[in-house]
């Protein structure tokens, strides 16, 4: 077996052992397999031993990567900071976005969902921190854009909350950042607003995030090794 191979199971296998750890429903965790500044070649072979969910940051890259990998049925997740004039291809060449941060840009991806396609799955990205140095939706404007999504833009389909916290070195600390998110995010379904998903956790806090409550996990360099730069 390869890296990848191996590290996919290590990866499955240890998601699976933290969902019983914390008492969480068996097969609630998905996978997502962050692919961004990696070759095409190493999501093939991902790809061959099970894994269909790849998530990419960078538009022009991910294009690239897409045209490469055509012939194999892969669910696309587009994780990065969306730039207003890249709506138009991330709403036609992603089946999900977890990054939507303002009203302008659900609007945008809203309008440019190609008819043909089912809705686009989107997350909102939350600003957990309320650091202004950081992406994301302030705390008390979260309600807000939800109901706006599910209100105003049918070609979009709401799954929930996203972050990207600051690191802690406490496990302790880091769990209680994802535990205020997944806090917000029932206070959202307790106000009528339909969520099914929770998108935190990477390489190297995904345990904590999944004892929160995570449903998607992005892991990459865990997975395929160090980035190119
Ligand atoms: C790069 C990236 C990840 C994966 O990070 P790793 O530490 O390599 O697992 C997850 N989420 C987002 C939004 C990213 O940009």
């Amino acid at each position: 077996m390869n890296d990848i191979n191996q590290q996919l199971s290590c990866i499955k296998n240890n998601i699976h052992a933290c969902e019983k750890r914390f008492h969480k429903t068996a097969g609630n965790v998905m996978l997502l397999a962050v692919s961004k500044k990696q070759p095409a070649e190493k999501i093939e072979t991902a790809f061959q031993a099970g894994q269909a969910a790849f998530g990419e940051s960078y538009v022009q890259e991910a294009i690239e990567k897409q045209k490469q990998l055509a012939h194999l049925a892969i669910d696309w997740h587009f994780i990065g900071n969306i730039q207003s004039n890249k709506t138009k291809l991330i709403a036609s060449h992603f089946n999900w976005v977890h990054s939507v941060n303002r009203q302008s840009i659900a609007k945008r991806l809203n309008d440019h969902r190609p008819d043909h396609l089912p809705p686009l799955n989107v997350f909102i990205e939350v600003n957990i921190d309320n650091d202004p140095s950081k992406s994301g939706v302030p705390v008390t404007d979260v309600k807000l854009l939800a109901q706006s999504i599910t209100t105003h833009h049918p070609k979009l389909n709401l799954r929930g909350l996203m972050v990207i916290p600051h690191h802690e070195k406490d496990p302790n600390k880091q769990f209680l950042i994802f535990k205020k998110v997944a806090d917000l995010q029932a206070s959202l379904i307790s106000k009528g607003i339909v969520l099914d998903a929770l998108s935190m956790g990477m390489s190297a806090d995904y345990e904590m995030a999944i004892k929160a409550g995570s449903t998607l996990v992005r892991i990459g360099t865990a997975l395929f090794g160090e980035r190119e730069k």
